[in-house]
C-alpha cells in the first residue's frame, strides 16, 4: 500500500488542482528548494516500525488555494532602464558586462530564471548572431542555443563554414540573446523587457565589435531596429539601423520557427549564402527600412 492510497479523494483532487495551477503558470520541472539525500531516503524503515501518520498538509489539504508567492522586487521601468544604462556603460570589457548583468536587478524575469545566459562562441568572431531569449535547456546550462534550435543553428553555421567553437575569428561565430533570462513558459520577450535590457545588448555589441550582425527572428530584429518588424517580410534584406552601430544587419528566421516550418529552410539558406558572400568580401547591399 502506498502513501498515495491513504490520501482522501478530496486531498488528491486538491493536489492535482494545485499542480495544474503551477503548470498553467509555466512550471515545467519538479525541483525541491533544498537538495535531498536519496541514499538516506532509500534506507528501509524497520518492519515493526509503526506507520507514521500522514503529514497534516497532505491529510487536510485545503481546496486548491494557490501557494503564497514570494514577493519579487520589481524596479520601476525608468529606474531599471537608467540602472541598466549606467551598469552597461561602466563595463569596460565582456567579463565586466557579464558581471554587471548578473548583478542587475532584473525583477521577476530574472528571479524566475536559473542562470544569466550571457553568450557563447568566440567574441572575436566577424559575425554575431542574436536570438530572442533562453529556453529551458539554455537556462539550465547557462549558454544560448544549446537545445534543439541550437543544434539546428550549429548545422546552419556549419553549412557556411562557421563554428561557434572555432578559435579563428574567420570561421568563428558569437551568439547572444535579446534577453539573458528565460521568460516563464518560453513566451516571447515583451517590448518593455527588450527596452529595459537594450543597454546591455548595445554594450555587448560594442564590446564584441562584430563586422556583421544576424538577427535570429522577430524579437532581435525589433530590438535592433527599435520598431515593429514583420520578420517573414523583412528577412534576407541587409539593413543598417543606428542601433547596429553602422554595421550591416541581416534579419532571418529563427531556428525554432524552422523546426516547426521546415519548408522555410530554403529561405534561410539564401540568407546564409548572402552572409557567406559578405564574409567573403562582397559588400552587402544595404536597403532602406520600411
Ligand atoms: N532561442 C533563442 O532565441 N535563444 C536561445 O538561446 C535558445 C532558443
Amino acid at each position: 500500500m502506498t502513501a498515495d492510497a491513504d490520501m482522501t479523494t478530496e486531498a488528491r483532487a486538491a493536489l492535482i488542482h494545485a499542480l495544474a495551477w503551477q503548470v498553467e503558470l509555466g512550471a515545467d520541472e519538479c525541483l525541491a528548494e533544498a537538495s535531498s539525500n536519496r541514499f538516506e531516503e532509500a534506507t528501509p524503515a524497520p518492519k515493526s516500525a509503526p506507520r507514521p501518520p500522514a503529514p497534516a498538509h497532505i491529510a487536510a489539504a485545503p481546496p486548491a488555494t494557490p501557494p503564497v508567492a514570494h514577493p519579487v522586487h520589481e524596479p520601476p521601468p525608468e529606474e531599471a532602464v537608467s540602472s541598466a544604462r549606467a551598469m552597461a556603460a561602466a563595463a569596460a570589457d565582456l567579463p565586466a558586462l557579464r558581471a554587471a548583468m548578473e548583478g542587475f536587478d532584473g525583477g521577476a524575469l530574472k528571479a524566475a530564471a536559473r542562470n544569466t545566459v550571457f553568450a557563447d562562441g568566440n567574441p572575436t568572431a566577424r559575425v554575431m548572431f542574436i536570438g530572442e531569449a533562453p529556453g529551458r535547456d539554455e537556462d539550465r546550462e547557462g549558454k544560448p542555443f544549446v537545445g534543439r534550435s541550437g543544434q539546428l543553428l550549429d548545422r546552419m553555421l556549419a553549412a557556411i563554414g562557421l563554428d561557434r567553437r572555432s578559435e579563428d575569428p574567420a570561421t568563428a561565430a558569437y551568439i547572444a540573446n535579446v534577453l539573458p533570462w528565460r521568460p516563464v513558459g518560453d513566451r516571447d520577450p515583451t517590448t518593455a523587457e527588450a527596452q529595459t535590457l537594450w543597454a546591455f545588448l548595445e554594450r555587448h555589441i560594442e564590446l564584441a565589435a562584430p563586422e556583421f550582425i544576424v538577427a535570429l527572428g522577430r524579437a532581435p530584429a525589433a530590438a535592433l531596429t527599435d520598431r515593429a518588424v514583420r520578420i517573414t517580410r523583412e528577412r534576407g534584406r541587409w539593413i543598417s539601423p543606428p542601433r547596429a552601430g553602422g554595421r550591416p544587419l541581416l534579419p532571418t528566421l529563427h531556428p525554432a520557427y524552422l523546426l516547426r516550418q521546415p519548408a522555410e529552410k530554403a529561405k534561410v539558406w539564401r540568407d546564409l549564402l548572402s552572409l557567406r558572400a559578405a564574409l567573403d568580401g562582397e559588400a552587402p547591399r544595404i536597403e532602406d527600412e520600411p
